[in-house]
């Protein structure tokens, strides 16, 4: 008889955008995401941060004061990230998943790179104007989104 306690499609996606957070060198938020296609093939995979080259050591992690000394201005989200990193060809249909709700900015690409469905974690910024520009976008556009359901499963890994 098969083992009965195995992960869930769900858990074991969302555990990997919570890993691919774990990769960011942000000081405060650290989002993960993880595109999946229609028949659970993992196809791409991102995180917040700088882009290629662009040193985290040097440029600022900073939220506050100009705009060219705060991270704003630099840093890439992880679900853009996940776009950009795909090279296979095309995202049409996917899904994906993602530890914190989408930017207004971060939902113009998914729109566009034809992603269909979003599974999101945590929604802490739903109040705030970009979020509710995303959420308008994606309902006009006919994305579907919800939010993954915490099974309260425990998952320990030995590094
Ligand atoms: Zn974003």
């Amino acid at each position: 008889m098969k083992r009965q306690d195995y992960i869930s499609w769900d858990e074991y996606f969302m555990g990997i955008a919570h890993l691919a957070g774990m990769r960011s060198k942000d000081p405060n938020t650290q989002v993960g995401a993880c595109i999946v296609s229609d028949d659970n093939k993992i196809l791409s995979m991102g995180y917040n941060g700088f882009p290629r080259g662009c040193s985290d050591d040097e440029f600022p992690w900073e939220r506050e004061g100009d705009v060219l000394d705060t991270k704003y201005a630099f840093v890439t989200h992880s679900e853009l990230n996940a776009i950009l990193n795909y090279r296979g060809g095309t995202l049409e249909g996917s899904k994906l998943y993602v530890s914190l709700f989408p930017c207004n900015e971060c939902a113009k690409a998914i729109i566009q790179a034809g992603i269909k469905t979003i599974v999101y974690d945590s929604d802490k910024y739903a109040d705030t104007p970009t979020t509710l520009a995303s959420k308008k976008m994606l309902k006009a556009a006919g994305v579907e989104f919800y939010q993954y359901k915490k099974t309260g499963r425990k998952i320990t890994l030995d590094m």
